[in-house]
């Protein structure tokens, strides 16, 4: 590599553009270089005059990005560095393995299927007091979450532990030559991500490359496939190379595993030891045999120290919850850790999701960090200034000790009792608030306070969900079509707010609404994305103008009416048209212009010149049903007659689209220009070719309040419809058919989930309670009730009571809190 590429191994890495917010980054920004990848929906090259105004001056970029526009572009920036590559991911990668070149320390590698990044946080926890330990943030094991997580590396730290996840074959390789782990753990294989891979073995096999240079490899050789490629593929690279595997089924291996409940004993060549496991459900036990023959592979560890590093741990949750606060606030729950780079990535969320007027953090002491006290605040402080934060609240000894490195109007507080007890709660108000700290502190108890308290049902929504969903059709239609979201009915019942400031920081291309009102809703809420409004009533023109909303017009009176409003206005013209989208009925017979009709719409469009066709769709009547294909296939040749008409009239191409979710599944070859996404982001598949590629969103869950023993002969409820012919045990939810659990599910027509457990309805529904059978299931009053999510899809649901998914979705009344949650980063 190039000197000028190499000196770029001190600058603080940027590869997204949104991690850059105000007029500053982390680091100052003349010490920040922006990587402008080309990816299949983003390309960072378009986001290189909005960096630079924001400071960045150093950019590595991609020769086969630079079109002779965008070279002339770059001379308007003449005080930047800009370096040609080949691929900016690549040099990004070679830099990393360059970083990592530097240090002699032991590094742990962790792949397999399941468990790498709970291996690698309880691992983390375990060694703490031993080693200054870094690690990939979350589960940052991405080819490119790997080299941000290995720069992280500096010569405060003793011991790195890093994880690695791949999709597709070949993908090891430059992973391997950024981790380049001296000890290998290998967790589980199992079926996830098999698509990109044509055989288990292939896939093991790929995987194992991690470790072509490590001296140390562990791996439960219970996997016998794991055990037969290790032994195949590393014993010829590196003979070496020691193995330490253990096993729970007595099989050959150097440490013999057995358990009885919480009771685990590990003998291994040197010692025996027996210790009591702090969670005993079979992947969590797996996981602490792996972190438990590490440490005792690192160093020879006693019971007793082991024992008490054991009590120490806590369960790994990677949820960061975004909650409905007290005083008008939203609360952003994030107690998972409190690394710098998760922080960075909180705060990320927080810019993502803000749709408050203020900004409110409230930290814990950075534990472990491997950093200088002093630097680590100082940066600290810096990434809070970098993201605009109003009011800082710092909880601890050791950030306490470091307020000098704060704005003058921080607060801060010993302990997590001295601040609930002195600190006015209520003095936070219309605020986004970021609760971050390390598991020690016991923030929940801060949240506890701020969070403003739920009836017993909550309809949770999973937000990595969304975001996969939204990654699966975006695939599915490729770079080339737009998108445009349906976000109508509160986003399907999931909270339109939240839902749309996901898909703007995802950069989708357009949303569309009902109505006026819930249009203007999501400007306030910060949504700057063009919207359209598929039922623009002429009194709400003006609102429509106000807030930059975009009409969708189907028939003469209401396109004479909007161009007679716009020309009124005056404010557009011929080189400033106002946009509207134009409907098309090819067959459903609801709005639209018919084709024939589409003639006379040109001729009156000439006459107004400050309006323009932006788009023009229509829509399918049965694109989720195979019975309909013909038809469907009659709608698409009636809309392309009618747009090639239209076109030819106006003179110009407005965007074309047809497709929803389950048009997109079935009728690739029709996405035109852009596609309209609705349920299927939601979680329901509905052509139900590809049931299984898109992931639930949202569970449904509620409480029981009640339960007794009713005889047989009793009856349940309203009407005495619920008569028992077994004497059983009845339970009381709180929810009802005014919550959206809907009436006819009554009956045992439907069922709950109940700790595992489907227990049917009894009796009737009522308004606001509703009485299940839970004799055969374990269950005691105050229980979690799943109505619908995971375990008990919403397809099912509808399909009990026939009828479709989408009504059940947006039946769930507003009543209902949302609570909205990530998994993962
Ligand atoms: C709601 C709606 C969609 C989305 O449909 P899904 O089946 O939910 O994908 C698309 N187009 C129009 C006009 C709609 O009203």
């Amino acid at each position: 590599m190039t000197t000028q590429v190499l000196q770029l191994d001190n600058f603080q890495w940027i590869t997204d553009s949104r991690q850059v917010i105000g007029n500053a980054t982390n680091a100052p920004a003349d010490q920040s270089v922006f990587f402008a990848i080309q990816g299949e929906h983003h390309d960072g090259h378009e986001f290189i005059g909005e960096l630079y105004r924001k400071g960045i001056r150093h950019f590595v970029v991609e020769r086969t990005a630079l079109t002779p526009n965008r070279r002339a572009d770059l001379l308007n920036y003449p005080d930047a560095q800009f370096v040609e590559v080949d691929s900016s991911l690549q040099t990004l990668q070679e830099l990393a393995a360059a970083h990592r070149r530097l240090f002699r320390i032991p590094v742990v590698g962790i792949t397999g299927s399941n468990g790498k990044t709970i291996v690698k946080e309880w691992l983390a926890q375990l060694l703490a007091d031993d080693f200054a330990v870094v690690k990939s943030p979350k589960s940052y094991n991405s080819q490119l979450g790997v080299p941000l997580s290995v720069h992280e590396l500096n010569d405060t730290h003793t011991l790195g532990i890093f994880e690695a996840g791949i999709s597709r074959p070949h993908e090891m390789q430059a992973l391997e030559a950024i981790i380049r782990p001296t000890i290998g753990i290998f967790t589980t294989i199992g079926t996830a991500h098999d698509e990109g891979f044509r055989t288990r073995k292939q896939k093991i096999a790929e995987k194992l490359r991690l470790f072509i240079h490590a001296n140390t490899l562990i791996y439960c050789n219970d996997y016998a496939e794991i055990d037969e490629e290790a032994n195949l593929l590393l014993k010829a690279v590196n003979a070496d190379m020691r193995f330490i595997t253990w096993s729970l089924t007595g099989k050959k291996a150097v440490y013999q595993v057995e358990r009885q409940q919480d009771r685990l004993t590990l003998r291994g060549p040197a010692t025996t030891v027996t210790l009591t496991l702090p969670f005993t459900d079979p992947a969590s036990v797996d996981n602490l045999i792996h972190c438990l023959v590490t440490m005792l592979t690192i160093r020879a560890y006693d019971a007793d120290t082991l024992q008490s590093r054991l009590n120490r741990l806590r369960p790994v949750s990677m949820r960061l919850e975004l909650k409905e606060g007290i005083n008008n606030c939203v609360l952003i729950d994030d107690s998972y850790n409190n690394d710098v780079v998760g922080l960075q990535l909180a705060l990320r969320f927080l810019n993502q999701q803000s749709s408050r007027d203020k900004r409110v953090v409230i930290l814990s002491d950075v534990l472990q960090s491997g950093q200088r006290e002093a630097d680590l605040y100082e940066q600290v402080a810096r990434l809070l200034q970098a993201n605009d934060i109003d009011q800082f609240i710092g909880i601890g000894p050791v950030l306490s000790h470091n307020r000098h490195f704060f704005a003058s109007t921080s607060q801060f507080f010993a302990t997590t009792d001295e601040f609930l007890t002195n600190f006015p709660i209520n003095s936070l108000h219309d605020s986004d608030v970021l609760v971050k700290g390390a598991r020690p502190f016991s923030f929940e108890r801060i949240v506890n306070r701020l969070q403003r308290k739920v009836h017993g049902t909550v309809l949770e929504i999973n937000l990595d969900a969304l975001t996969h969903n939204l990654n699966y059709y975006r695939e599915r239609v490729g770079a080339d079509t737009k998108l445009m979201v349906m976000v109508k009915a509160f986003a399907y019942g999931s909270g339109s707010a939240e839902v749309a400031q996901l898909l703007q920081f995802h950069r989708v291309d357009y949303l569309a609404v009902a109505y006026a009102d819930e249009g203007v809703s999501l400007r306030q809420n910060g949504i700057d994305l063009p919207i359209m409004v598929m039922n623009p009533a002429p009194e709400t023109f003006a609102t429509l103008v106000e807030f930059g909303l975009e009409p969708e017009l189907y028939s003469m009176r209401l396109l004479r009416e909007w161009s007679d409003f716009i020309d009124k206005n005056g404010q557009r013209s011929a080189e400033n048209p106002y946009p509207f989208h134009l409907k098309v009925d090819t067959g459903m017979h609801r709005l639209g212009f018919l084709e024939d009709e589409i003639p006379a719409v040109v001729e009156y469009l000439k006459g107004y010149p400050q309006v323009r066709v932006a788009t023009v769709f229509s829509h399918l009547v049965g694109a989720d049903d195979a019975q309909f294909n013909a038809f469907s296939v009659h709608q698409y040749d009636t809309f392309l007659r009618a747009t090639a008409v239209l076109e030819a009239g106006l003179g110009y191409k407005p965007i074309r689209h047809l497709l929803n979710s389950a048009g997109i599944v079935r009728f690739p070859d029709y996405r035109l220009d852009m596609v309209r996404l609705g349920i299927g982001l939601y979680g329901v598949e509905s052509s139900q070719i590809e049931k299984d590629a898109v992931r639930s969103v949202g569970t449904l869950h509620t409480v029981i309040s009640q339960i007794k023993t009713i005889p047989a002969g009793e009856s349940v409820g309203y009407s005495r419809r619920g008569v028992l012919d077994h004497d059983a045990r009845i339970a009381t939810l709180a929810i009802g058919y005014a919550d959206g659990f809907d009436r006819r599910l009554g009956n045992g027509v439907g069922s709950v989930w109940v700790n595992g457990t489907r227990c049917p309805t009894v009796g009737n529904i009522c308004m606001d309670m509703t009485m299940i059978n839970v004799t055969n299931a374990s269950a005691a009053e105050g229980d979690d009730v799943i109505i619908f999510g995971n375990e008990l899809r919403i397809t099912e649901l509808a399909q009990q009571i026939g009828t479709i998914p989408y009504e059940i979705l947006t039946g769930v009344s507003e009543r209902v809190k949302r609570v909205f949650y990530k998994e993962g980063n």
